[in-house]
């Protein structure tokens, strides 16, 4: 039998948010590198009021220093795979390690944070009206056997892997807020994000651009992993931030990915690092890890069309900005 009700009605509650001056605003992993960035923009304007939540795993409060004590900001200590009650509009759910050492460090709680704590929120979203956004991964498309990846694609996923703890945790991630919206009628959005970078992410957290640059500015020899003729498509953070807040404000759920379609060998990633940061140091190869993705590029059509949106910062134009940051962390300056 299938129901031919119209829609429910949107409760009083969600009609009188329509009235409501502020807008409430839980970013969950907002203590971490692009959850910090988002926070700095949602605190621009001063109709919002933002709450982070995190367990502080990979992300820090100094990430968020500048924040804390202002009126409209708050950091709430908390684990996403525990239920959370609190009254908010809009959801940007993003926590979760992202960096292979950090996710696979603990999997089974990778898989939990991914599960349980999207779960939760989708439960928060459901009890109090509010849309949610989800960051998914390009990872969602595995070791891909189409090339750029679009939207359309189901991927190639190893599902008992080393790196699945991640992949598929986000994969059923994405399941999770599609049910929800179709069983219960929440406003989801659900961005794939292709690898980002840029100041404050984690000095030692293995991923390949921070690995590069920390090398560079230590004069240690930038490590490329075998066989350094896998790709990569780097986006600068504040491009990503700017491609979130849009997905959030539109009308599509997606999954949408956003990414930079420049697409790099890590040979040539060390090439630039090396030319940009530090002429003289050395490029060796090292073992790589298991199930890595041999090719990765977003196609961003959907996102040009759906949402406005491309991104503006060159690779060769973000690494000097991160250089920055990483030297002031550091405290090693450039030699005169
Ligand atoms: P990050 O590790 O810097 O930030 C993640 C934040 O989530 C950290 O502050 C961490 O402490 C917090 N966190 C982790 N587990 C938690 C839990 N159980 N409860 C509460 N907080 C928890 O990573 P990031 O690069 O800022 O990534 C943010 C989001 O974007 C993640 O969902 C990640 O999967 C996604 N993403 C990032 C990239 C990238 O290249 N950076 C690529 C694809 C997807
Ligand atoms: N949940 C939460 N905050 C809320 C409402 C729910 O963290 O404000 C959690 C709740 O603990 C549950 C999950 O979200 O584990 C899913 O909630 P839902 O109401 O969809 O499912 P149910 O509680 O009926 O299993
Ligand atoms: N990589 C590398 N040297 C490093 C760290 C990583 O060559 O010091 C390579 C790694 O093998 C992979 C790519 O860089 O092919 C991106 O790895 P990262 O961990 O940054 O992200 P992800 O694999 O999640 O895209």
């Amino acid at each position: 039998h299938v129901s031919t009700k119209p829609p429910p009605e949107p409760s009083p509650l969600r009609k009188a948010k329509f009235f409501q001056a502020n807008m409430r605003i839980l970013v969950t992993g907002g203590a971490g590198f692009i959850g910090s960035h988002l926070v700095d923009k949602l605190m621009e304007n001063e109709k919002n009021e933002v709450i982070v939540a995190d367990n502080y795993f990979t992300g820090s409060k100094d990430n968020l220093k500048k924040w804390i004590g202002h009126p409209r900001f708050e950091l709430v200590r908390h684990d996403v795979t525990e239920p959370l009650l609190i009254e908010v509009d809009q959801i940007y759910h993003l926590a979760c390690p992202a960096s292979p050492i950090f996710y696979k460090y603990n999997p089974v709680k990778t898989i939990k944070t991914n599960v349980i704590g999207t779960l939760n929120m989708l439960g928060l979203a459901k009890r109090t009206g509010a849309r949610i956004l989800l960051t998914s991964t390009s990872e969602v498309y595995g070791d891909p056997l189409v090339h750029p990846q679009d939207e359309t694609y189901w991927g190639n996923v190893n599902p008992i892997g080393v790196r699945s703890c991640y992949d598929e945790g986000k994969r059923v991630a994405e399941t999770l807020m599609f049910d929800y919206h179709r069983q219960h009628g929440i406003e989801i959005r659900i961005a794939r994000i292709f690898n980002t970078y840029g100041p404050r992410m984690n000095i030692d957290d293995g991923r390949v651009v921070s690995n590069f640059i920390a090398q560079a500015i230590r004069d240690e020899p930038l490590t490329v992993q075998l066989p350094g003729t896998q790709t990569r498509s780097f986006c600068y953070v504040s491009d990503m931030v700017n491609g979130l807040m849009r997905l959030m404000a539109g009308d599509n759920t997606g999954p949408i990915n956003i990414g930079n379609p420049g697409e790099f060998t890590m040979l040539e990633l060390a090439e630039n690092v090396k030319e940009l940061i530090n002429p003289e140091v050395k490029i060796i190869t090292v073992e790589n890890t298991p199930d890595d993705p041999r090719q990765r590029k977003p196609d961003i059509t959907k996102a040009k069309e759906l949402l406005g949106w491309e991104p503006k910062v060159k690779l060769r134009d973000g690494l000097p900005l991160m250089e920055e940051d990483f030297r002031d962390r550091l405290g090693i300056s450039r030699k005169k």
